[in-house]
């Protein structure tokens, strides 16, 4: 657990967070939509920060019409639980060889 970015301080302990576009208003103790930020003593904490629930890797070819297909690099997905709209959120990145 991590103290969240992207949120305001309100009155009475009370949160608003920035970072998607539900922009959950939340009292002491409540979560977000997502169910993996929560308001804890008035400030916002990121629950899930530092776990990962799955990582893929696939290879990334350029088209070649004199040859195949060449390797250029590897493509990785990292997900963790979260619960916006029913889907995951997610990070890519395309590591060269
Ligand atoms: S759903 Fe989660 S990330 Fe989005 S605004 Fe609400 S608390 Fe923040």
């Amino acid at each position: 657990m991590k103290e969240a970015r992207f949120f305001q301080k309100g009155e009475a302990q009370e949160v608003q967070c920035g970072l998607c576009p539900h922009h959950c208003r939340l009292s002491e103790g409540k979560t977000g939509v997502c169910r993996v930020r929560k308001n804890i003593r008035g400030t916002l904490y990121a629950l899930t920060y530092g776990k990962v629930t799955s990582i893929a890797l696939d290879p990334v070819r350029e088209k070649n019409p004199c040859t195949t297909s060449t390797l250029v690099g590897t493509s990785s997905l990292w997900g963790a639980w979260a619960a916006t709209s029913g889907a995951r959120f997610a990070r890519t990145g395309i590591f060269p060889r």
